[in-house]
């Protein structure tokens, strides 16, 4: 049955009956119906209303390229007429994901050349636990056995990737954390900073690791992991003295730095990884989503020399990977999509033009009485909402006007994320300045109507 033979009703209806949402309340989303999203073209999805809505979070942080690009899709098509799967294990492996496991290698900082191939990035993060008390078992210090993460960091849904991730909500539900994994307080200057400024607040921010580091005792530590910016959490982008200053830690303690780049990965930031903008030099780094721009399923770990040659020279086999591990469609679009990326010069492009034109629009919101900040880095930014801009006052929780003014985006055309009191945006990185205004001009609607409607 195609979409056009059914309602909106009638999908709804089945879609109640059958389908279990991710991070939904099931009953509460059966008695509203979800909203049907049939197509999309360039930076626009329609609903199956025949709504029109602009798409600034890029499907979920991961259509970087935009939507209806054929080069992606005859990839796709091509592949899976030639070899739509075979897999990795058993001494095997195919085209695509050789040659994709070498252009990674090739954008990538130049301490990697190699990667471990997953289907997401939950399974990335997994396959970085995985991969790292392995590498300390190698090396003969088994007690090395601590990932530190951070509060409100998001690594992904499985139980290695809930756990390293710090949203309680996601504790709260199965005995999450699973054992040896901590958490230290997140760089969030607007909420924790206090009297300091944002580079005093980075300083102090990154010696919370220290502090855990020796509070735990630093022989039973195995890795840091952070988003260079946290998205899920708000996009909150740290202080620029933050990750040199955690690099410094990691290094004093012989710490491996993993850097979770689901989001900020593949030209996000304005390079092709946001360590690259944010200033650290990971040993192992996370990627998914833009790695394909979400067009199929996609991801992995890149796997810095010191780790690389740990596990190759003297690890013997690794018992670990996915029927999925390398699957040539995913690697064949992967690879069409980089060369997108390339051709068109997107990443310099984010850099040097629409980040920073991003940044100076966001920028201008901080005239409207609502707005307590913004921040952006590349093509991602967030408003906070305040009730009290000059103390830094925000609303009563209870009073949900992130969630007010998100359903104002929805009815107006826009898909705009909100994180508590944070009203997020990261639209795809093909966009036109024209597009941004568009998009600005959404938001700034939609601040209006929130306002009203709090008066
Ligand atoms: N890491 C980060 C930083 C993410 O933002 C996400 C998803 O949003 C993940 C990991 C998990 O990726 P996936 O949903 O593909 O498992």
């Amino acid at each position: 049955m195609t979409t056009a033979t059914r309602s909106t009703a009638e999908w709804q209806s089945a879609d109640s009956r059958h389908f279990l949402h991710p991070f939904t309340d099931f009953k509460g989303l059966a008695k509203k119906g979800a909203r049907i999203i049939e197509r999309a073209e360039n930076i626009y999805l329609w609903d199956s209303e025949g709504h029109k809505i602009l798409d600034a979070m890029s499907g979920l942080w991961c259509v970087n390229v935009g939507y209806g690009q054929q080069s992606l899709i005859d990839a796709a098509t091509r592949q899976m007429q030639e070899l739509p799967f075979y897999n990795a294990f058993f001494q095997t492996a195919t085209p695509p994901a050789i040659e994709l496991a070498e252009v990674l290698a090739e954008i990538s900082p130049p301490q990697f050349q190699h990667v471990f191939f997953t289907s997401s990035g939950s399974e990335g993060n997994d396959t970085v636990v995985r991969m790292v008390r392995r590498y300390w078992d190698v090396l003969g210090q088994p007690a090395r056995q601590i990932i530190i993460g951070r509060n409100n960091g998001y690594h992904g849904s499985t139980m290695a990737g809930a756990s390293l991730g710090g949203m309680s909500g996601m504790h709260a539900q199965g005995g999450l954390p699973i054992p040896n994994i901590s958490h230290i307080e997140q760089p969030h200057w607007f909420e924790l900073g206090g009297t300091q400024s944002r580079e005093e607040f980075g300083i102090t921010a990154a010696r919370w690791l220290e502090d855990k580091i020796l509070a735990l005792g630093p022989e039973r530590v195995a890795a840091f992991i952070g988003e260079p910016v946290q998205g899920a959490g708000g996009v909150i982008v740290p202080p620029s003295t933050y990750w040199p200053e955690i690099q410094r830690i990691c290094d004093k303690y012989g710490v491996l730095l993993v850097s979770d780049e689901v989001i900020c990965g593949f030209g996000r930031t304005g390079n092709w990884f946001g360590c690259e903008t944010l200033g650290s030099k990971p040993d192992l780094m996370t990627f998914a989503k833009g790695v394909s721009s979400g067009y199929i399923p996609l991801g992995g770990v890149m796997v810095g020399e010191r780790v690389a040659k740990v596990l190759i020279e003297q690890g013997g086999e690794f018992n670990h990977g996915f029927t999925y591990s390398g699957h040539p469609t995913a690697c064949a679009v992967a690879l069409a999509n980089i060369k997108l990326l390339r051709e068109q010069d997107v990443v310099r492009k984010v850099r040097e033009d629409l980040g920073p034109y991003l940044a100076q629009r966001f920028a201008e919101l901080n005239e409207h009485p609502l707005v307590g900040e913004t921040q952006s880095c590349g093509m991602m930014a967030a408003v906070q909402l305040v009730k009290d801009k000059a103390a830094r006052q925000c609303f009563d929780g209870a009073l949900e006007v992130g969630m007010m003014c998100r359903a104002h985006c929805f009815a107006n055309g826009l898909i705009m994320r909100a994180v508590g009191d944070r009203m997020i945006v990261a639209p795809p990185l093909v966009m036109t300045r024209a597009q941004i205004d568009e998009m600005m001009a959404l938001i700034k609607r939609c601040l209006d109507l929130t306002l009203a409607q709090l008066k």
